[in-house]
């Protein structure tokens, strides 16, 4: 796979008959106007080959599925009970360690079309709960703005989001795609986030993405256009200098961003299914970041050993602290014996991660104030937390 560097828009797009008429399709036909277009019944009859070349096509298809989703995490670890609204798959980025590596083998970027059943659907759930606050990121399963500056979906996104008082959608980038979103009607309901990780991995694992400065210097813009912020250290790795780099990084984001505008910080260890190692191992023989040892997880992932873990969380909580005390820092998928080494505490005592994180959106957003329950609980998905969780409700009735 080539390295597609960030400004380099879609030479050529597939896309299906029945999503012809979509606003994206006509969107991309206005941004992208020498693109090579083929239209095709299904994607499905594109040749594999066509899809694993050197310039695969980006593909605009009709999603079958249920765009709303919880986070598929796993019942032993507490999850931050983010909901996904599931707007296309994969990413061209390349970061080395990309788990998304593990999940497919082809690197075409594919887009959702009926983006009006998407926002259908959205809309239903936000209705039918409306004392539920729904926290929404589009970056699970690709970056939320890789391709925002042709696909313009970010002008979408964002009123939409505004106008439901009981949601906030998080934008989850490595890019500096963020010219679209300097107009838009926000009122205070989109975080922009970004992934921070130390100088030598971003030059060395992530060299498809924006450079630590253009991060930065993105969210300090997006600060200035009354956006809230959260970053996410994810993952971190052991590495020499591995403690005197992490300071670096967040020594250069506190001297561009106030702290008080950012909702929250998570912190994740490197982890991996042992198949993601092969196929890194494949594409680069002498990545050294998986070589140490590790444990295997109850979820079948390779971690760090606890105590390294926990020092790698407590070391970069330590800096982070230093410059707001008052900062919400939570760890991403990780055990109630990290948590209480690391915070002093088990999330489940604060009425579990879910909770704890949609408190952060109330006080420091203002969103969601008479909202008195979590997404977490409604949607499906495969999260189940590890204090049992709470029973589904009937189905919506009028879900597309
Ligand atoms: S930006 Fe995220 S989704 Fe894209 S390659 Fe990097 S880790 Fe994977």
């Amino acid at each position: 796979m080539t390295m597609t560097h960030l400004t380099t828009p879609p030479h050529s797009i597939a896309v299906e008959e029945s999503v012809l008429d979509s606003p994206l399709v006509e969107t991309l036909r206005r941004t992208l106007p020498n693109a090579r277009w083929t239209v095709v019944p299904d994607i499905s009859s594109l040749a594999p080959p066509s899809l694993s070349s050197h310039d695969p096509p980006l593909t605009i298809v009709r999603f079958k599925g249920r765009f709303l989703r919880s986070c598929p995490a796993t019942k032993f670890y507490h999850c931050c009970g983010y909901t996904i609204l599931h707007f296309g798959e994969r990413c061209t980025i390349g970061c080395r360690y990309c788990i998304l590596q593990a999940y497919w083998n082809q690197p075409h970027l594919k887009l959702f079309g009926n983006t009006h059943e998407m926002f259908t659907e959205a809309a239903s759930w936000f209705a039918r709960y409306r004392e539920t606050l729904f926290r929404v990121g589009t970056g699970e399963f690709t970056d939320s703005l890789l391709l925002d500056p042709w696909t313009g979906f970010s002008e979408q996104l964002v009123p939409f989001f505004a106008s439901h008082p009981n949601a906030v959608l998080e934008l989850k980038t490595k890019t500096n795609h963020i010219k679209r979103l300097q107009d838009l009607d926000h009122r205070g309901h989109t975080i922009v986030s970004w992934s921070l990780n130390a100088p030598t991995i971003v030059a060395q694992e992530e060299r498809g993405a924006a450079s630590l400065t253009q991060r930065i210097e993105a969210a300090r813009r997006c600060l200035e256009w009354g956006y809230f912020l959260a970053f996410h250290f994810d993952p971190l790795f052991l590495f020499p200098g591995w403690e005197r780099e992490y300071r670096e990084t967040i020594e250069r984001l506190f001297r561009s961003i106030p702290p008080e505008k950012i909702v929250y910080i998570s912190l994740g260890a490197f982890r991996f299914m042992p198949a993601l190692k092969e196929t890194i191992l494949r594409k680069n023989p002498s990545w050294k970041l998986a070589s140490g040892e590790f444990v295997t997880s109850p979820d079948g992932k390779k971690r760090y050993f606890i105590d390294i873990r926990v020092t790698l969380y407590r070391k970069v909580l330590e800096h982070l602290y230093s410059f707001a005390s008052d900062l919400f820092v939570y760890c991403c998928m990780e055990n109630t014996s990290v948590w209480e080494q690391v915070f002093g505490f088990d999330p489940s005592s604060r009425g579990g991660l879910p909770a704890m994180l949609d408190d952060a959106v109330k006080r420091r957003m203002g969103i969601g104030v008479d909202c008195h329950s979590s997404a977490i609980s409604l949607l499906p998905g495969k999260c189940q937390q590890p204090w049992g969780g709470v029973s589904l409700p009937a189905p919506i009735a009028n879900l597309p």
